[in-house]
């Protein structure tokens, strides 16, 4: 859209505000892309989600009547490109118009002013948008304020990498580590990631946990070898979503970080989902090989979870199969659990992948998956994830 006189362009990040309550209330902003929310902070100190607003729609346009104050926050949920109309410019423009435009504008403006200030003394009127909206349940608001918080907690370096080990079923040995991330919280202590890598896919800001948890954890196995002395060359996987790997300099930006730490790329493993595969075929083949032209290795992980990709998975080039835990728990105790880690691994075999099993928490099943053939297992009957100040210990007794 062409901008004229005093009308500007603004770029909002999600989570930012693009106004607050009680602002003195000068500009409307037409939304071009993203997603805005609308919340009202109440008396008691509540706050409560009023309305979402996205492309072509209109937030704080009562600032073209009055200049109150901004009876409601609006933030931006997804990046927003908006128009902030300045209301003399609107004014200006108004009395520019068409008479009859003008007339229809003005009472139509008025009407809406009295809908949304709740003046109406008609019972029968029609429920103001933001009465209805605000039935919206408190969930809404939950995501907001994690995202916001989440933002700051990235600047801030509130984010931790835990480190669980995978050991080699053949020689009992660690071989590598994954790394899980956990959000140290500052009231609500240390969070578990399925409580923000969710709301972290949705708002995008995990593309910058990503390449923190990555400078993170290649930073780590250098501190291992340069500053303990434990310098076996694990690996060590990571985990990208969909959004990660769409980034089309995703494979530079992990090739340049590795180079920076002096870590060979054959290092690290990025953990993918089914769902990725599925999502976007194409893109993910062609960003995977980026990234195996790097040397970085790739895993398949929670496999036979929920989503089959058996069709294609040979398209794709993946190193290593994660079994998923859910199919571990089960498999001493149920004959079906047994079956399909049979057969996942004769799949795997079949296409020249190494296997992982997830979730192993007893002696007994490390045993079995052995004799079935799976190379590695990782699990609570090994280690919990752990702080690197609790990996070094636990390598160095090894
Ligand atoms: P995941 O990739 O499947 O990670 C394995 C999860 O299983 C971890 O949960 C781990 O603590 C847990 N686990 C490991 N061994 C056992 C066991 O023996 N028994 C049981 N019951 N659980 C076990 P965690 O750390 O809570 O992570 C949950 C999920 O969050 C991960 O599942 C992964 O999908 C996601 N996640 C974690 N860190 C990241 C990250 O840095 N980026 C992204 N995109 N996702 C992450
Ligand atoms: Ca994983
Ligand atoms: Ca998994």
């Amino acid at each position: 859209m062409a901008l004229h006189s005093r009308s500007k362009r603004q770029y909002f990040l999600a989570g930012d505000t693009i106004f607050r309550q009680g602002d003195p209330g000068d500009y409307a902003y037409l939304i071009e892309e993203g997603t805005a929310q609308i919340i009202r902070t109440h008396p008691d100190g509540r706050e409560q989600v009023l309305a979402h607003r996205s492309a072509g729609g209109i937030v704080g346009e009562m600032a073209l009547l009055s200049s109150q104050p901004r009876t409601a926050h609006v933030r931006a949920i997804t990046p927003c490109t908006v128009i902030s109309i300045p209301r003399d410019d609107f004014q200006t423009r108004l009395d520019r118009a068409d008479p009859m435009i003008k007339m229809v504008m003005q009472v139509m403006l008025a009407r809406y002013n009295i809908l949304v200030s709740g003046e109406s003394t008609d019972q029968n009127a029609p429920m103001p948008d933001y009465a209805e909206a605000a039935l919206i349940h408190h969930k809404a608001f939950d995501t907001i304020r994690i995202t916001h918080d989440l933002k700051e907690a990235i600047l801030n370096q509130d984010l931790r990498l835990f480190y669980q080990p995978i050991i080699s079923l053949t020689t009992g040995k660690p071989v590598g580590f994954e790394a899980l991330m956990r959000w140290q919280h500052p009231t609500r202590g240390l969070l578990n990631p399925v409580s923000f890598i969710p709301i972290a896919e949705d708002s995008g800001l995990i593309v910058h946990a990503s390449r923190w948890a990555l400078t993170e954890s290649a930073a780590m196995l250098a501190r291992l070898s340069d500053h303990h002395g434990l310098t076996d060359p694990w690996f060590l996987s990571l985990n990208y979503t969909g959004l990660d790997l769409s980034n089309p300099s995703f494979s530079e930006d992990v090739k340049n970080t590795l180079s920076d730490a002096q870590i060979a790329p054959e290092r690290i493993k990025l953990e993918i989902t089914e769902r990725m595969l599925i999502d976007d075929p194409e893109g993910a083949i062609q960003s995977l090989e980026r990234c195996k032209q790097t040397g970085l290795t790739v895993a398949l992980d929670d496999f036979g979870t929920g989503y089959s990709s058996l069709s294609y998975l040979h398209r794709f080039p993946i190193d290593t199969m994660k079994i998923d835990r859910s199919f571990v728990n089960g498999m001493m105790k149920q004959d079906a659990s047994m079956t399909l880690i049979k057969a996942i691994i004769a799949l795997a075999r079949g296409l020249d992948m190494d296997i992982v099993a997830e979730g192993v928490e007893s002696g007994d099943e490390a045993a079995a998956l052995r004799a079935l053939g799976c190379d590695m297992a990782q699990g609570y009957h090994y280690a919990r994830p752990m702080s690197e100040d609790d990996l070094i210990l636990w390598l160095k007794q090894l």
